[in-house]
């Protein structure tokens, strides 16, 4: 009887599970695994989400007499190993495009084939992968660099149609234990989940989506991040389930329009991974070779102000302490509260990176890169200058009523709406008498941030301007 494994990594679902599909019609019974390796490289809410999506898979493959197989140990020692002892002559898994997991998979791929099992790699969890759009591209080198052309030819192409789901076939007797999800908070996890979200946003929201979404008090996203970073859901099934949305005749054109944006939000999640994907050195270095030596702030005092939501500017607070509280933070908050991190503060774009990726719960390292040099001014946006953020005029637009704030800083919650979107701007005596920026309460600003963007406008600018011969 020929088995092979399927071989779960970032693609925890049965439904347009590719490799799942290509081991059930290629082999007669294909054993499920997932290896807790993976899970050294995550942040303690990822782990948490994941043993509990793992759990979801275990208890659904139960109830159809299969099994998922726990693999513990080094890579790819684990997944040898339990490829030898249920007897499988090939693995299955999708493709990944970062360049650890890459790396691991030639590993395994090199390992598996001294004990004579080959390694199949299939589609993984993009809508159009890095090479069928770099194949559009008119200039010579690999992928795209900018987002605009890229996303003309993203949408040039058909993506491939969702396939059905699939179930593994194979049971172990010997599964092993599911690693404890510890007690951090996450969105609920799994497949059932991540359905349930899309069906409340295509149904409640996405016909809203150009409206509400950039409010941070709305809840007016998809909230599908976690979901797609560990493919609990397929990026074609969203677009799908959109796109078909979008071809129905009593669709209005507004409604249209907001899904569109929203689909171009995939799009912009495919830019980021084919960029990751072409240009490894991101993860370390600026895209713009220019940008590579600029003299960035590691000031520990700032950062950890920052970090902790107490940095005297209420949306930036709010979006740090939600970021921490919930492992996800609004996207207008988070561009607020990075612009503030790179600019205001002057910190280095990495710093802030690594606290993304330890509270996040959707952390991905081709997003958090991209996202990170984006805002810094450093990556793939061709604005001459950096786009400075004034936390208080997005606060007046986009929090007019001061909810967001509110929420995530109580220490706000007494004061009127115009002082809790500006605290500094409230009068002494008023201040005293709310027992305001005592040490208990709300901090004053940690910088003047007028002053400081300015500042480092200056040094930017004469940096950039500088021969590129005096710069290493
Ligand atoms: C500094 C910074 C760092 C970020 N790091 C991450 C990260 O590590 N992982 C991550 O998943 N997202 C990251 N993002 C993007 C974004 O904040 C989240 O994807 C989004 O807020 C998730 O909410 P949602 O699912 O409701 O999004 P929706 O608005 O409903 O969007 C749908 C999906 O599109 C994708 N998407 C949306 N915006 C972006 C974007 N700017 N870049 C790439 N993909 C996007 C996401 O997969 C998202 O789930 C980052 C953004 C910023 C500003």
């Amino acid at each position: 009887m020929s088995t092979s494994l399927l071989w779960f990594r970032r693609d925890l679902r049965l439904t347009d599970n590719v490799a799942l599909h290509a081991a059930r019609a290629s082999s007669e019974r294909v054993f499920a695994v997932y290896c807790t390796a993976e899970l050294e490289r995550l942040n303690a809410r990822q782990h948490s989400f994941v043993s509990g999506s793992l759990q979801m898979l275990r208890a659904t493959l139960d109830k159809h007499d299969a099994t998922l197989t726990i693999a513990d140990g080094t890579q790819p020692h684990a997944l040898i190993e339990t490829a030898r002892r249920l007897g499988a002559s090939a693995v299955h898994c999708s493709r990944t495009y970062a360049r650890a997991d890459r790396v691991g998979e030639e590993q395994a791929r090199a390992a598996l084939q001294r004990d004579g099992i080959e390694l199949h790699v299939h589609r993984g969890d993009m809508i159009h992968e890095p090479q069928a759009t770099a194949e559009l591209k008119q200039a010579p080198g690999d992928g795209y660099r900018v987002f605009p052309p890229y996303l003309a030819a993203w949408r040039s192409l058909d993506p491939a149609l969702p396939v059905a789901q699939t179930l593994p076939n194979g049971r172990d007797e010997r599964p092993g234990p599911i690693p404890e999800p510890g007690t951090a908070t996450v969105p609920a996890p799994g497949e059932t989940a991540a359905s349930a979200a899309l069906d409340k946003f295509t149904t409640a929201r996405a016909a809203d989506y150009a409206v509400n979404a950039p409010y941070p008090a709305r809840d007016g996203t998809s909230n599908l991040a976690p979901y797609l970073r560990f493919g609990c859901i397929s990026p074609r099934v969203v677009y799908q389930t959109l796109a078909r949305r979008m071809s129905w005749s009593w669709t209005l054109a507004s409604e249209r329009a907001s899904m569109s944006l929203f689909v171009r939000q995939l799009a912009l999640r495919d830019f980021f991974t084919q960029l990751a994907y072409f240009v490894p050195a991101l993860h370390d270095d600026a895209l713009q070779e220019k940008m590579r030596s600029f003299p960035w702030s590691e000031d520990r005092a700032h950062l950890e102000a920052w970090r902790e939501g107490r940095t005297g500017y209420p949306l930036v607070d709010a979006a740090m302490r939600q970021l921490r509280a919930q492992g996800l933070v609004h996207q207008r908050a988070a561009i607020c509260a990075a612009s503030f991190c790179c600019f205001d503060l002057g910190l280095d774009w990495r710093l802030g990176r690594r606290v993304w990726m330890e509270e996040h719960v959707a952390a991905d390292d081709a997003l958090c890169d991209g996202n990170w040099q984006w805002l810094a001014g450093v990556g793939p946006d061709q604005a001459a200058y950096p786009r400075i953020y004034n936390p208080e005029k997005q606060a007046r637009q986009f929090d007019a009523q001061a909810v967001y704030v509110r929420h995530w800083v109580p220490e706000l919650k007494k004061l009127p709406t115009s002082a809790a979107l500006a605290p500094w701007r409230v009068d002494h005596q008023h201040q005293i008498e709310l027992g305001f920026f005592t040490p208990k309460q709300y901090p004053r600003p940690i910088v003047d941030r007028e002053k400081t963007a300015r500042e480092f406008l200056a040094r930017y600018r004469a940096f950039a301007s500088e021969p590129a011969r005096t710069k290493h």
